[in-house]
């Protein structure tokens, strides 16, 4: 093979005409014709003198010409380096001219904005707009409809994936080709993917979620994706009986289950709904089992490794757990202070290994050293425990791990009591500075309807149920929790809005 990822994931396609997109006008774009854009796309970046291994930034709607940048930068050899969506000029700044991308392809309504940013980071600018035309669009049109595929090996960076920020700057994970294929093969087999399956898919495509999960797996797999601009409840309900399969963040599926035309007749004929990138509430995967008789089957990863446990296919799909390691994924808990392993049942770091796990963080030699391991063995951040049925529950990320007093407090053991209580739809609780206990607990909490939860009793309640260091100083019930594009809940800036609460 010349260069392993695109022969796989898209040249063997090469005259095919089979369905792989679907769109929502109820046009399709066969695997050939989608061929045909990256190629001369191919064209426009290998003759604007982007070279193999050079970076090419990309933040655009998605669309289907916006997936097709991603297949033409892997068979020209680029490294490709998708941006949020949401980010602003400044931000888009920081992640051009850190990773030094030779060229940036940008909305043409933000032209004006981006194109500063791309003459001081000395990158070129195309544009993209969400139907497909624009500059990069005008030049692909009169190139060639085949491209010659760049030769790569498995070692070759195939992305830059810069990480969410949920817990400070984002960092760029730098990801081979080897760390996009061996997952991409892993889940195809796991959960049984094939060439029938038709994917609902409302992700974005910046994330590791809706791009290499759920786009290298359909494209593995040989199958099709109704691929829509982003998560629209009409149009997904509308969708839904031409899909075999879904994946989503957890608001996917409270938004789902909060409309009362998400039925049981139309979700019956589903093979599988699958959900990740922030938890899932056990509440949500019984009243979803309820609604539908489907049980989601919930896995985990992060941008750095891809996908690292999954609840099973065919066996028990535990609700409040991700499962157990995936094949070809070593998966430990260890003592944060000394390395070790822990036994079954304590909570502490969550480390992985695999072909999954990522190459480092682009310059940043330290922060990589600090967290990728000698022995191959990658420090996630996240604090979790296998429990006695040998799957994995993630309790939280170290970053958010309360210390008062000397006690080591896990917030997710008090959002599971706060949940739980009359009126409360979800809660948050963090650390917040404490001229006593070093940090103390705080509570924030969502009302599930216009009444406002009785803070008074559910103090009481809480009181009852967990040891006194861990019972929130203060409840606050906010209108919503702050949350980011892929639904995680971002507990820093609570802490920094709050930060000032008991001084
Ligand atoms: P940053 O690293 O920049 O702070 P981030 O960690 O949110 O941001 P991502 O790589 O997008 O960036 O997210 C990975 C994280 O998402 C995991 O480390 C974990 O904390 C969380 N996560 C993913 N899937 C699950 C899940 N099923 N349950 C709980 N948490 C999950
Ligand atoms: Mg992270």
């Amino acid at each position: 093979m010349t260069n392993p990822l695109y022969d796989t994931l898209f040249g063997r396609y090469a005259g095919k005409a089979t369905p792989f997109l679907r769109l929502p006008d109820g046009s399709t774009l066969t695997h050939d014709a989608f061929l045909i854009i990256a190629a001369r796309y191919a064209h426009v970046f290998r003759d604007a003198g982007v070279a193999p291994g050079d970076r090419l930034a990309v933040q655009v709607e998605k669309s289907p010409q916006a997936l097709a940048i991603y297949a033409a930068c892997v068979q020209a050899g680029i490294v490709f380096l998708p941006l949020n969506t949401a980010y602003t000029a400044s931000e888009v700044s920081y992640f051009v001219e850190n990773s030094g991308a030779k060229l940036l392809v940008c909305d043409g309504g933000n032209m004006a904005a981006l194109s500063p940013v791309a003459q001081s980071a000395n990158a070129q600018l195309e544009t993209l707009d969400a139907n497909g035309s624009g500059s990069l669009a005008t030049k692909a049109a009169a190139k060639p409809d085949s491209f010659p595929t760049v030769a790569r090996s498995l070692d070759d960076l195939a992305a830059f994936l810069y990480t969410s920020g949920t817990t400070g700057r984002s960092k760029g994970a730098m990801l081979s080709q080897q760390n996009l294929l061996s997952n991409a093969e892993t889940l195809v087999d796991y959960w049984k993917f094939t060439d029938s399956d038709v994917l609902l898919h409302a992700l974005p495509i910046f994330h590791t979620h809706g791009l290499f999960v759920a786009s290298n797996v359909t494209l593995l797999a040989g199958g099709s994706m109704i691929f829509m601009p982003k998560f629209d409840l009409d149009q997904v309900i509308g969708h839904l009986p031409q899909a075999t399969t879904m994946m989503g963040v957890p608001t996917f599926y409270t938004r789902l289950l909060s409309d009362a035309r998400f039925t049981k007749g139309l979700a019956q004929h589903m093979r599988l709904f699958i959900s990740g990138s922030a938890p899932l509430l056990a509440d949500t995967h019984i009243q979803f089992e309820d609604r539908t008789g489907h049980r989601i089957l919930e896995r985990y990863g992060m941008t750095e490794t891809n996908m690292n446990t999954s609840n099973p296919y065919d066996g028990d799909r535990r609700a409040g757990t991700v499962g157990k390691a995936l094949p070809g994924v070593e998966l430990k808990i260890t003592d944060a202070a000394t390395g070790n392993t822990l036994p079954d049942g304590e909570i502490g770091q969550i480390e992985v290994r695999g072909a999954n796990v990522f190459q480092g963080y682009w310059q940043m030699p330290e922060k990589t050293a600090e967290e990728l391991r000698e022995d191959g063995f990658f420090i996630t951040g996240d604090l979790g425990l296998i429990d006695e049925n040998g799957y994995v529950q993630i309790v939280g990320r170290n970053k958010d791990l309360i210390i008062s007093g000397g006690y080591n407090i896990y917030p997710k053991e008090i959002e599971l009591v706060l949940d739980d209580q009359p009126g409360v739809l979800e809660s948050a609780v963090v650390g917040i500075p404490h001229p006593d206990f070093g940090e103390t607990v705080v509570g924030f909490l969502v009302a599930n309807g216009p009444t406002e939860p009785d803070l008074d009793m559910i103090s009481s309640t809480v009181g009852d149920s967990l040891a006194r260091f861990k019972h929130p100083k203060k409840l606050i019930i906010l209108p919503e929790l702050p949350r980011n594009t892929m639904g995680k809940v971002q507990k820093n800036l609570l802490r920094n809005e709050y930060s000032l609460l008991f001084t």
